[in-house]
C-alpha cells in the first residue's frame, strides 16, 4: 500500500467510487460519511443508469460519459441493474419537431437508438398513450443505488479502505495554508482527528457550504437544484418512458421494481437539509406522467420524495440547462489552500468516470505511476454460500445458526432477485465493522 493517506468526504456514488478507485490503486484511503448508505442525493433520484439519450440534445459531454459508463457499470455490477431499456415518445407535433435534433444528438454522442413504429411499440407496451406519433428505443436501464454503493464500499474495504458511516466531518486540521486532515464526530458523539496528505471533498450538494464555512473557500459556486418524484405503487411498462423533447418537468416515468416513479421538477434551494416539497408538484407530476401512461391518473400517489442535484453553476440561470458534467477544483490554485480538492456535479451514472478523473489528478499530484483499472474490476457482491455466511457471521459478530435462519426466513419475502431487502441490509452491516 502507498504511504499517501487520503480522506474522502461523503460516501454517495461519487465518494464511494473514488474510494474504490483509490484503494484499487494502492492508496491508503479512509471515507467518512455523515449518514447511512444512500443518505444523500444518491438515495433520492430517479433510479436510472442513463444511456445519455436524455442529455443528447442539450449536453453532449454528459451524454457521451453516460453511454460509456452505462456499458461499464452493467458489466462490473450486473447484480444491481435491470435492463429495462428506455423509450422516447412523441405525443404531439411539438414533440415531433425534436426528432431530428434527438437523432443527431444521439449520433454524435455514440448512443445507439432505434426508431420504432407506434403500432409495434403499443403491442409491447399496451399501457402507453394510444395517440403516440413516434417512438425511439434507447439503452436506458435502472440501477439499485443501495446495492451499487454497498458493493463499491465492500469492494473498497476488501482492498483495505477504511469506511466510517454515521460519522460527520465537523472541521479540518490546518497548518498555515495547508489542510492536514479532518476532525470527525461519530454517532455517539466521540470526536477524533484523522490525518491526511490530501482530503477529497465529494460531499455532493453539501460540498460548497462545508468548505466555505470551515475553510473560507469560496471558489465552488453551485446550483442546488432540487427535484421531486412521485411514486405510484404499480408498474405499467417494461421500459423507462421519456417524452421526446429537451429535459423538462414531468417528462419521465421510471418503472422501478413493482413501482412507477414519475419525475421530476427543478427548483432552487439554499440548504439541501431544509426545504419543503410543494404538494401542487405532486398533482402536476401525476398529470404530466398520465399524458404518457393514462392509467397513472387512476391510482393514488403512494409516496413522494425529493433530492438535490449538486450542479456546477454556470452563467446560465436556468438549472434545467446547467450542465450535468462534473468539475474538479484544486483549491491550492483557486483559493491558495493546499491539501484539499473537490469534485462537484456529474450523475450517479457517470460516477466511475468522475472517480477515474479525480484519482488520475491525485496520481499526478503525488508523482505516482498508477492507472485506473476499475472498468475491469467486478464489484464484490457475495452470493450466499457456506464461506460467505462464515465471513458475514464473523464480520457481524452474530451466531452463524441465527444468521442462516434470518437469511432463510427473508428469502421467501423478496420482490425479485434484484431486490432482496434483508440480505442487502445484512451485507451493508458488514461495512460497520
Ligand atoms: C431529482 C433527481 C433525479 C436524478 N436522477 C438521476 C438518475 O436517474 N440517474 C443518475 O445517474 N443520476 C440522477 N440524478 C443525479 C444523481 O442522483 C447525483 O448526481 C448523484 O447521486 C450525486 O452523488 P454524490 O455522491 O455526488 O452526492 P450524494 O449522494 O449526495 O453524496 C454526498 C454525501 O456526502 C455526505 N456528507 C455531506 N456532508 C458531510 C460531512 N460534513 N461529513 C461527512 N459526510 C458528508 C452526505 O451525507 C452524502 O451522503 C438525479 C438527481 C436528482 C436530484
Amino acid at each position: 500500500m502507498s504511504s499517501t493517506k487520503i480522506v474522502v468526504i461523503g460516501a454517495g456514488s461519487t465518494g464511494s467510487f473514488i474510494t474504490h478507485d483509490l484503494a484499487s490503486r494502492g492508496f491508503d484511503v479512509t471515507v467518512i460519511e455523515r449518514g447511512n448508505i444512500i443518505g444523500g442525493t444518491s438515495g433520492k433520484f430517479h433510479g436510472m443508469l442513463h444511456s445519455g439519450a436524455r442529455y443528447a440534445m442539450t449536453d453532449t459531454a454528459a451524454a457521451k460519459e453516460s453511454i460509456l459508463d452505462n456499458k461499464v457499470i452493467s458489466d462490473i455490477a450486473p447484480f444491481c441493474i435491470e435492463n429495462t431499456e428506455g423509450l422516447f415518445v412523441a405525443l404531439n407535433d411539438e414533440d415531433l419537431s425534436f426528432q431530428e435534433k434527438f437523432e443527431n444528438g444521439c449520433k454524435s454522442a455514440g448512443i445507439p437508438i432505434e426508431n420504432i413504429e407506434p403500432n409495434k411499440i403499443l403491442d409491447e407496451e399496451p399501457f402507453l398513450n394510444k395517440k403516440i406519433k413516434a417512438a425511439y428505443l434507447v439503452p436506458d436501464k435502472t440501477i439499485n443505488s443501495f446495492r451499487f454503493i454497498t458493493s463499491l464500499l465492500l469492494t473498497a474495504k476488501r482492498e483495505s479502505a477504511k469506511v466510517y458511516l454515521n460519522t460527520e466531518v465537523v472541521d479540518f486540521i490546518k497548518e498555515g495554508n495547508t489542510v492536514k486532515g479532518v476532525r470527525v464526530k461519530s454517532q455517539n458523539g466521540e470526536i477524533k482527528d484523522i490525518a491526511a496528505d490530501l482530503v477529497i471533498n465529494s460531499s455532493g450538494a453539501w460540498a460548497s457550504n462545508l468548505i466555505n464555512n470551515k475553510l473560507g473557500i469560496t471558489s465552488i459556486e453551485m446550483i442546488l437544484s432540487a427535484g421531486t418524484m412521485a411514486v405510484i405503487n404499480r408498474r405499467f411498462t417494461k421500459r423507462i418512458i421519456n417524452r421526446l423533447r429537451e429535459p423538462s418537468d414531468g417528462d419521465i416515468v421510471v418503472p422501478f421494481f413493482n413501482d412507477s416513479i414519475i419525475g421530476t421538477t427543478a427548483f432552487i434551494v439554499d440548504d439541501p437539509d431544509k426545504f419543503d416539497i410543494d404538494r401542487d408538484d405532486i398533482s402536476f407530476l401525476q398529470k404530466a406522467g398520465s399524458e404518457m401512461i393514462p392509467a397513472l391518473a387512476t391510482y393514488p400517489v403512494q409516496r413522494y420524495y425529493a433530492g438535490v442535484r449538486p450542479l456546477v453553476a454556470t452563467e446560465n440561470e436556468d438549472s434545467r440547462k446547467a450542465s450535468r458534467d462534473f468539475r474538479i477544483f484544486d483549491h491550492s490554485k483557486t483559493d491558495n489552500i493546499n491539501g484539499i480538492i473537490s469534485i462537484v456535479g456529474g450523475k450517479l451514472s457517470t460516477s466511475r468516470i468522475m472517480a477515474k478523473n479525480i484519482v488520475d489528478f491525485v496520481n499526478d499530484k503525488f508523482n505516482m505511476n498508477t492507472k485506473s483499472n476499475t472498468e475491469n474490476i467486478k464489484l464484490y457482491w457475495p452470493s450466499i454460500t457456506a464461506e460467505t455466511v462464515d465471513e458475514m457471521a464473523k464480520s457481524l459478530s452474530i451466531d452463524k445458526g441465527l444468521l442462516i435462519e434470518i437469511i432463510n426466513e427473508s428469502s421467501g419475502r423478496t420482490y425479485s432477485d434484484m431486490y432482496s431487502g434483508v440480505k442487502d441490509f445484512l451485507y451493508s452491516r458488514m461495512l460497520f465493522n
